[in-house]
């Protein structure tokens, strides 16, 4: 017999009949202890003579006469236990009760069996050796072998033939490594995969026989994981809505205010023009009140032709800013018609508040200094009495009016048309109807 070189050991004439359970028998000619799977695969490429594969002999008679040829015994090299959630992987050489025990310590449950069971995986596996009512093939996911050419394979339970200590597999396979799931992860895989929800199964054992209800809670994590997720993916999606509206909202809010901002009667193409086109209205002081702890002028504005809106303004008997300004129009908006379609716009109608700030206040004091002598002229429109022709007035001016005043003459017909709106200075409050 021609031994090649190998990594692993190598030993003539072993006795090996001392290592079986039962320390009889004789030697073999040769024990070959591979090194790792290559040292394996490159000594069944090249040698030609009967080998055997033994494990734990625990199964094993050895008779007194020896075992010619070689044996292979998969030692150390291949006794690795790796846990991997609630799957063991393990080398074909460990032993049935080191499998069972990690199992146990990691807690995978259905391995329990093995520790009834001496011997190696390898041997378990080359029999479906079983105790305890569950035997290999329950456990097993997966088996590595090499054959006697060297090729490995890939087997799993379904291609082998696994019945009661009997497996339909090639005699020349050697198992190298198994990898086992716990019973329990097992037959809840099986569970899910074959039986549906909110459906019945018969339970049969002996002369008992039970029906079950399989609701949806048995399939546990799964589910609830489902529904986890799901939950997360809706609140996800809610909060991008409510960011999108929320800026929507804003943005539309902005707008609105920009477009009222607009609107006062203090711009030019404001369609509140009863100060700039104050010839177009009939103004008449109808009253005097107290707003908010101001003595204030209650005068109403009424288009005399074809202008848009009426309106009251209240404005302060001391400084003669308008603090408040009651608006609404005096004819349709908006008449649109079209193949059948018509859109009428009715109504539009507000009140602005005015307040003053600080700014306001330094300002008049910079105008008081700068313009002592003007003097202000009262609103073209006769029926207005109430601006006094005082230096006082330039207390009320703005910024916006200051440079008006500098960048615009004549300045008396700018004064002159802007006295009221020079009043108006301050932080705008809207009340939006
Ligand atoms: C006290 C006692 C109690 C037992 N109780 C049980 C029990 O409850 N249930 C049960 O099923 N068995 C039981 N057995 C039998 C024995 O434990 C099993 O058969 C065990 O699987 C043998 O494994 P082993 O590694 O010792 O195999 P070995 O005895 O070394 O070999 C047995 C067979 O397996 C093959 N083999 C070994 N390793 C490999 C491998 N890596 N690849 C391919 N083939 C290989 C061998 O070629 C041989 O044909 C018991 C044995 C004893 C002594």
């Amino acid at each position: 017999m021609t031994l090649p070189g190998v990594r692993g050991r190598l030993t003539p004439d072993y006795p090996l009949g001392k290592d079986s359970w039962f320390r009889c028998g004789g030697s073999v000619d040769v024990l070959f202890e591979p090194a790792d799977l290559d040292d394996l695969s490159e000594f069944l490429k090249s040698f030609d003579d009967p080998v055997m594969v033994l494990g734990g002999l625990a199964n094993t008679i050895i008779r007194d006469g020896g075992i010619r040829g070689c044996v292979i015994r998969l030692g150390k090299a291949f006794s690795a236990i790796e846990v991997s959630g609630t799957k063991i992987r393990v080398g074909a050489g460990a032993l049935n009760g080191s499998v069972a025990s990690a199992a146990a310590k990691n807690g995978i449950g259905g391995l329990e069996f093995l520790s009834g069971i001496p011997g190696s995986v390898g041997g378990a596996l080359r029999m479906n050796a079983g105790a305890y009512g569950a035997e290999v093939k329950d456990v097993l996911v997966e088996a590595e072998a090499i054959n006697h050419n060297a090729r490995i394979h890939k087997l799993i339970p379904d291609n082998m033939g696994m019945t009661y200590r009997h497996i339909d597999v090639p005699d020349d396979y050697i198992f190298t490594g198994a990898t086992f799931e716990g019973l329990e992860e097992k037959f809840n895989n099986i569970f899910k995969k074959r039986i549906k929800r909110d459906s019945y199964f018969k339970i049969k054992s002996g002369i008992f026989g039970t029906k079950e209800e399989i609701d949806s809670s048995l399939f546990g994590d799964n589910q609830e994981d489902k529904e986890l997720e799901q939950t997360k993916a809706l609140i996800e999606e809610q909060k991008k809505k409510e960011q999108a509206r929320k800026k929507n909202f804003l943005n539309y809010r902005k707008n609105s205010i920009t477009n009222l901002e607009k609107s006062s009667f203090l711009f030019e193409d404001s369609y509140l023009n009863f100060l700039k086109k104050s010839n177009r209205y009939e103004f008449e002081l109808i009253d005097y009140q107290f707003l908010n702890g101001e003595f204030v002028y209650k005068i109403t504005f009424a288009p005399k032709r074809k202008e848009d809106y009426k309106g009251t303004l209240y404005i302060n008997t001391d400084d003669f800013a308008i603090v408040r300004l009651d608006y609404e129009n005096v004819k349709a908006l908006r008449n649109f018609r079209l193949l059948g379609i018509s859109f009428n716009e009715y109504l539009r109608k507000g009140t602005f508040i005015y307040s003053k700030n600080i700014l306001f206040y330094l300002t008049t004091i910079f105008l008081k200094s700068l313009l002592p002598t003007f003097k202000i002229f009262t609103s073209s429109s006769p029926k207005i009495s109430f601006c006094k022709s005082s230096t006082e007035t330039s207390s009320i001016l703005t910024p916006l009016c200051f440079i008006f005043l500098l960048a615009s003459p004549p300045l008396s017909a700018i004064f002159s048309s802007i006295k009221i709106s020079t009043s108006t200075s301050g932080t705008w409050k809207f009340q939006i109807y």
